[in-house]
């Protein structure tokens, strides 16, 4: 079988040939139909995952297919249409995993990351950590779901999100442009924030109520006029001035979600904070029950992302189009 290779950290991706693996107790080999870059695979290729190991293959939003069944697995069938997340596995036995949020387990073990992931043909995986795929979604639709609408969708649930919330959204990349869509469905309003005035035709497509650009307005201030300010800010910008910008134009109880990490500090005012009784919280992609929710949700609204198909063997194209910031919607790996 094919297979995308990053052998070390800032190491090119290569297409090898490989075995295809057999699964072992407790796991199954899923064909792989599509699989999304995420801006997570790119970290990955330039060494900013510190307890990643190398050689991998990467890409944690997995769509696909059973093809073999190992042996003790009892809830999976041949030709179930399945779909893996950078939830690989986890210890099973921990506080966090008996409170269903074994996405923060000390043990778990990411798709992609730490184990082999989906730039390829055939992907070894736990029956239990998989989920099966809604009918209404085909394999490319999916898969942007299995981060990006994960990550926003359980933001949004554990920052409190309600019908009727103002919700700012910070860049209309992978991530926002998945969270205009799901804040949309779940009956709240949206506000983008963009550092390029030419997004604004799409955001108010996608049903932004409001578009702010960061290079000509002060974020905080239009967010204010927003009827008080943002209840929910989902931040995921390559750089940190946009999310320190924008925290004074929370509501007050509002609740700023980081889910994408940029290289350097966030810093806010301890008065903004106080004042205002505002949250500065943090949020990783998801549980099973998170995912399962999000893989409905979308099903049921048909919600789409933005997809550009591509084989998997332009995986090194697509993550040096990303590393230019060359990319609009999701990029997503059809394997044939
Ligand atoms: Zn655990
Ligand atoms: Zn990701």
């Amino acid at each position: 079988m094919k297979a995308a290779v990053i052998n070390a950290p800032n190491g090119a991706v290569s297409i090898e040939e490989r075995e295809r693996p057999l699964p072992g107790r407790g796991e199954v080999l899923i064909r792989v139909r599509a699989c999304g870059v995420c801006h997570g695979d790119l970290m990955l290729q330039l060494g900013q995952f510190p307890f990643a190991h190398y050689p991998i293959v990467p890409g944690h939003e997995i769509a696909g297919v059973i093809e073999e069944v190992g042996e003790d697995v009892s809830e999976l069938r041949l030709g179930d249409r399945v779909g893996l997340s950078a939830l690989f596995s986890s210890c099973g036995c921990c506080k966090q995993c008996l409170d269903r949020e074994e996405f923060l387990c000390s043990q778990m073990e990411f798709t992609g990351i730490t184990q082999d992931g989906g730039y390829q043909q055939f992907v070894l995986a736990r029956a239990a950590y998989l989920t099966q795929l809604p009918d209404g979604l085909d394999f490319v639709e999916a898969a942007p779901l299995m981060c990006a609408g994960l990550t926003v969708f359980s933001g949004l649930r554990h920052a409190g999100f309600e019908a009727g919330d103002k919700v700012a959204v910070i860049g209309l990349g992978g991530l926002g442009h998945m969270g205009v869509l799901f804040v949309r469905a779940l009956g709240g309003r949206v506000a983008v924030l963009s550092t390029s005035a030419d997004k604004e035709a799409e955001a108010r497509g996608l049903g932004a109520e409001r578009f702010i650009n960061l290079k000509t307005e002060s974020a905080s201030e239009a967010l204010r006029t927003w009827e008080g300010g943002a209840d929910i800010i989902l931040a995921a910008p390559p750089a940190a001035g946009p999310m320190m910008a924008a925290f004074p134009g929370l509501a007050l109880n509002g609740t700023m979600v980081v889910l994408g990490a940029p290289p350097d500090d966030i810093a806010v005012s301890p008065m903004d904070l106080i004042m205002g009784r505002r949250s500065l919280m943090g949020s990783p992609a998801g549980s099973r029950q998170d995912l399962h929710d999000t893989l409905h949700l979308a099903a049921t609204h048909s919600l789409r992302a933005k997809v550009t198909a591509m084989p998997l063997d332009d995986a090194a194209k697509a993550l040096k189009q990303m590393y230019e910031g060359n990319i609009h919607g999701r990029v997503v790996l059809v394997m044939n």
